[in-house]
């Protein structure tokens, strides 16, 4: 989907400003393998950038989606992602979990993280499935595989929007 506006004056130096439409590395969602695939986007001389996300909370929910699917272990960044899509603190997950307090610390921290065992990434996805009401996840998870590896560097989760809304589709790195 293409969205059009007109081209708005720099807000900080009143010149015209140039619109494309460009690939977005979306790593301030907390993913680092996120890209947004025509991403309106407004450009000035002077350096002020300006980018229009479509239907940010859809896009955060199918973001979710992907990563109570995914296979393999939930990573640090991940599990953050996920106990923030609930919008719980570290303390919140360690009380619906009964964890130590200390622990989601643990899974969440970049140096290190302790690897969450299989029954609390698998809770961890359904609270979130759940909170999302994806009925088809329970019939699932005996099909998850939670145990294999596959580094999130070789990883590209591409998200489009058309007129349906946002989609996703992983790409391997060769
Ligand atoms: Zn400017």
């Amino acid at each position: 989907m293409t969205i059009e506006f007109p081209a708005q004056p720099c807000p900080a130096c009143d010149q015209e400003m140039t619109v494309t439409h460009e690939d977005l590395h979306y790593e301030e969602c907390g993913l680092p393998y996120v890209v947004l695939k025509n991403i309106y986007t407004e450009r000035c001389e002077c350096g002020q950038i300006f980018r229009t996300i479509p239907k940010m909370a859809e896009l955060h929910r199918l973001l979710a989606l992907q990563l109570v699917k995914k296979s393999g272990p939930l990573e640090n960044f991940e599990i953050t992602y996920l106990r923030k899509s609930l919008g719980w603190s570290k303390a919140d997950l360690a009380r619906k979990l009964h964890v130590q307090r200390t622990q989601p610390s643990k899974w969440e921290r970049e140096e290190n993280p302790t690897k969450m065992n299989p029954q609390n990434d698998l809770l961890l996805r359904a609270l979130v499935a759940v909170n999302n009401r994806i009925t088809s996840y329970v019939d699932n998870m005996e099909n998850l595989n939670v145990k294999a590896t596959r580094p999130h560097v070789h990883r590209t989760l591409e998200a489009s929007i058309d007129e349906k809304g946002w989609h996703t589709e992983e790409l391997e790195a060769a």
